[in-house]
């Protein structure tokens, strides 16, 4: 007899504690929803915005480094284009470019892929 009782207090408390925290989580959710929807909006937004960016980006890059980028980039990675550091490295994976690869992405004569993680190499902004 004491087992059930204990056992329906124990019931009636958690009963308890659900209906709240139900009612709690309906409130907030209440809350949440119109934030949600105005934030997804202005986020789709944005959105539309970048990708009419990129495609005007996209008119600028010449072809072939265009689909070796999307190529990259259609692979799931992350990073398709990485900066050579100033000591000659890639600026993605940091392995050392041989110094005939580096002369050649700093004067521009190509688009050049890293050999070691496959990433397209630029010579950043300071070196333009
Ligand atoms: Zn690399």
């Amino acid at each position: 007899m004491r087992i059930r009782t204990r056992r329906r207090t124990f019931l009636y408390a958690v009963a308890a504690f659900l209906t709240g925290a139900t009612r709690l989580f309906g409130r907030s959710l209440k809350r949440l929803v119109p934030n949600r929807q105005e934030e997804e909006a202005a986020a789709r937004a944005e959105l539309a915005n970048l990708r009419e960016k990129r495609d005007a980006y996209k008119a600028l890059v010449p072809g072939r480094d265009l689909q070796n980028y999307e190529r990259i980039r259609g692979g799931g990675r992350t990073v398709a284009v990485a900066t050579l550091t100033s000591d000659g490295a890639c600026g993605n994976c940091f392995g050392m470019i041989p110094l005939q690869v580096q002369n050649e992405i700093r004067t521009g004569s190509g688009s050049v892929a890293c050999e070691f993680c496959g990433v397209l190499l630029s010579a950043g902004d300071e070196e333009l």
